[in-house]
């Protein structure tokens, strides 16, 4: 039934934990998985502000910084890539950057997935947030199935 899946990272707790769901789901059937991190264009644009001052221009700092988020992230999704290989799943891995939940939206159609698999929350992880912008936006805006796997919770009723 979910034979392709779409599983977002940004190597936090949560989306760790929904590694383990994608993992299982090997079982009921599935046979691919398309491994995402996006690098996220605001962040790097955030970081490069005011750094003129430091004799560097901007274009130069964010190209630099961009090659060392995206050289961290390749190095984490390969660990996760032999993760999933190692159950049986066929991978491919994608670090485009922009905004995230416009690239995995975008990514689920161009693939042609059957079910997307992420978590609630992130690296934010804010207790009063139900679900972080990334997922609420996915599920929002996505035609297909989501399965959103929720972090620990410490509310008692
Ligand atoms: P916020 O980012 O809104 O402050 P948060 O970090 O707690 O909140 P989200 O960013 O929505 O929560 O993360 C939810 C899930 O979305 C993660 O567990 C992960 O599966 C996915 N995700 C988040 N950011 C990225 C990213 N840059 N690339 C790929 N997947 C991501
Ligand atoms: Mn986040």
């Amino acid at each position: 039934m979910f034979r392709k899946i779409l599983y977002p990272t940004d190597f936090s707790d949560c989306a760790a934990k929904a590694l383990e769901y994608v993992k299982k789901l090997r079982e009921a059937g599935t046979e691919e998985v398309v491994l995402v991190h996006v690098i996220d264009v605001r962040e790097i644009e955030t970081m490069a502000t005011g750094v003129a001052e430091l004799g560097m221009t901007t274009a130069e700092y964010e190209e630099a910084l961009q090659k060392k988020m995206r050289d961290g992230a390749e190095k984490k999704l390969e660990a996760v890539k032999e993760e999933l290989k190692s159950v049986g799943l066929k991978v491919s891995v994608k670090t485009p950057e922009g905004i995230p939940f416009k690239k995995i939206l975008r990514i689920a159609e161009d693939e042609d997935v059957s079910l997307i698999v992420l978590g609630s929350h992130g690296k934010s992880n804010i207790r009063e947030m139900l679900l972080g912008s990334v997922s609420e936006k996915v599920v929002r805006g996505s035609k297909r199935p989501v399965l959103v796997i929720k972090r620990e919770t410490t509310i008692m009723w």
